[in-house]
């Protein structure tokens, strides 16, 4: 619908003789994906929401020529049931931190002019004028930067690895293989800012001693591929990738290679085996792509967000962001809200926002006023967490010990009406289709947990089934060769930890 409401704009400015002063310009998500499309008039910073191509008319009849706002396409605020005009003071926005989606939203992904004009490409230049290799490492490495895929390794010191073996041919990966149901971080940055992701991957480049940079990127995007192509004709024409870069004697260029969807390609060695044209499968570690990755050759794996936090980095400094966040934990993440929520949407907050910050303010609260229940992060591979992680200030460490994890940054809500059974058997749907069948643990187990949780919807389990099915689901976690099988049954361990009498009432021959 954005698509007709832009073309609708146009056409009455065309009709209004507006040419010469008004311009419309197409940006990525601005992330309150809830109250799109929306269309924000600059300079006064007007933010509409919900506009339809009907709406487009009085946008510019009442607003554009005569000066007055549409106020029925201004935000409500639900409580105070205030009408806001500017994004600033909405609660969406209020306690977010964009450094991730700067740009998400500002700029027209597909000119490069825009990037530059916010900063874009000035971290290449200073990195590759004033900067060797080493200094770079550290200024990543005293951030505190930690790699948003899932794991959260120290992104410094992965780049340090790297740059260590010699070797004369080296890559640097970009991860774009987001998979997780509801998350779609990766895909809004890389539609709305992809200069932001090219420029962060030179420069590990530049660091790490490679040439060529790979992104693999799920085909099922074709947006944000589309713009990713387009952003890479337009730096080679900068002479910002290529030869001679910023007329340094540095080297640079980035391929796209396309994944099938298969959720274990986002592993890194799986998504190594797919880019070489092999079955996307998992193998095991050591050794780690970063010495012997794309065919052989060391390989500096990042994701998109890890690298969208790079160029803020090096022109803010290590110290501004290591400020921000918790003492492990150091910037921002990024979120998809999801699920039973008000405000459904991405967001970028400060590492040590608690879950309540996210889900009642930013968030909303609970759709249709009902009560919450749960909230499932990390994706498929997570866990539930419930009212009484509310408090938790959200980091690797706390979603680990609450029995989650933060995964790529996916987040669904559940409230009252959520059957937490039902949500397990939905999750390990998932990651049954999604298995490779590598291994029996996962292939086989998974199966085999997927039969208890249908027995149990079903009313048809006993206790020996709940029994059997809580015993597989540590079986698989311990003996499963990848993070997906590893991770699979962490919904049925979470749920069961935290709503046994729900698994109970589920049993006909309980106690
Ligand atoms: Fe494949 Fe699952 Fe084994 Fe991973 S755990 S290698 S996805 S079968």
């Amino acid at each position: 619908q954005a698509k007709e409401v832009k073309e609708e704009l146009e056409s009455l400015i065309k009709d209004k003789h507006l040419k010469e002063s008004v311009q419309v310009t197409t940006t990525g998500c601005f992330g309150f994906c809830e109250k799109g499309p929306i269309v924000k008039i600059i300079p006064d910073q007007t933010f509409y929401t919900q506009v339809t191509p009907e709406d487009a008319r009085d946008i510019i009849e009442e607003h554009i020529i005569k000066g007055r706002k549409v106020e029925r396409l201004l935000y409500e605020d639900p409580k105070t049931k205030k009408k806001i005009s500017d994004s600033v003071h909405m609660n969406f926005y209020k306690k977010q931190l964009r450094i991730a989606l700067r740009n998400c939203g500002i700029v027209d992904p597909e000119n490069i002019d825009e990037y530059i004009a916010r900063d874009g490409y000035q971290a290449l230049g200073r990195v590759l004028s004033i900067f060797s290799p080493e200094e770079v490492i550290e200024i990543i490495k005293s951030s505190g930067l930690r790699g948003r895929g899932g794991a959260g390794f120290p992104t410094g010191m992965k780049w340090e690895i790297t740059s260590k073996v010699d070797a004369p041919q080296k890559y640097v990966v970009c991860n774009a293989d987001e998979g997780d149901p509801g998350a779609f971080m990766d895909r809004s940055i890389l539609e709305g800012d992809p200069h932001s992701v090219i420029e962060a991957m030179a420069i590990c480049g530049y660091c790490v001693g490679a040439n060529k940079g790979l992104i693999y990127i799920r085909a099922e995007y074709p947006l944000a591929i589309g713009r990713l192509l387009v952003a890479l004709e337009q730096s080679k024409k900068y002479g910002l990738l290529g030869k001679g870069i910023l007329g340094s004697d540095f080297e640079f260029d980035i391929e796209l290679k396309y994944g099938a969807g298969a959720f274990v390609c986002g592993e890194e060695t799986a998504l190594i085996n797919s880019m070489e044209g092999r079955r996307g499968e998992p193998v095991i570690k050591p050794p780690f792509p970063a010495e012997k990755g794309y065919f052989d050759c060391p390989t500096n794996v990042n994701n998109v967000e890890t690298f969208a936090n790079i160029c803020p980095i090096i022109l803010k400094g290590a110290e501004w962001f290591n400020s921000i966040g918790t003492e492990n934990s150091k910037g921002t993440k990024v979120f998809a809200l999801a699920g039973k929520i008000n405000n459904v949407g991405l967001i970028e907050v400060p590492m040590g926002t608690t879950l309540r910050e996210v889900i009642f303010d930013i968030g909303g609260g609970i759709k249709g006023g009902k009560k919450f229940k749960a909230v499932q992060t990390g994706g498929p591979s997570g866990g539930c967490l419930t009212d009484k992680s509310l408090d938790m200030p959200i980091d690797y460490e706390h979603l680990v010990a609450e029995g989650s994890m933060m995964g790529s940054g996916g987040m669904i809500v559940m409230d009252e009406d959520d059957c937490m059974v039902a949500i397990s058997k939905f999750y390990l749907e998932f990651t049954l289709d999604e298995s490779c069948g590598k291994c029996a643990p996962c292939r086989i187990g998974n199966k085999r947990l997927w039969e208890l949780l249908n027995k149990m919807t079903k009313g048809e389990a006993t206790m020996e089934d709940l029994e059997k099915l809580i015993d597989l689901s540590h079986t698989i976690k311990d003996t499963s060769l990848c993070g997906l099988g590893q991770t699979s049954p962490n919904p049925i361990l979470s749920t069961y930890k935290n709503f046994k009498h729900e698994y109970l009432a589920h049993v006909k021959d309980k106690q």
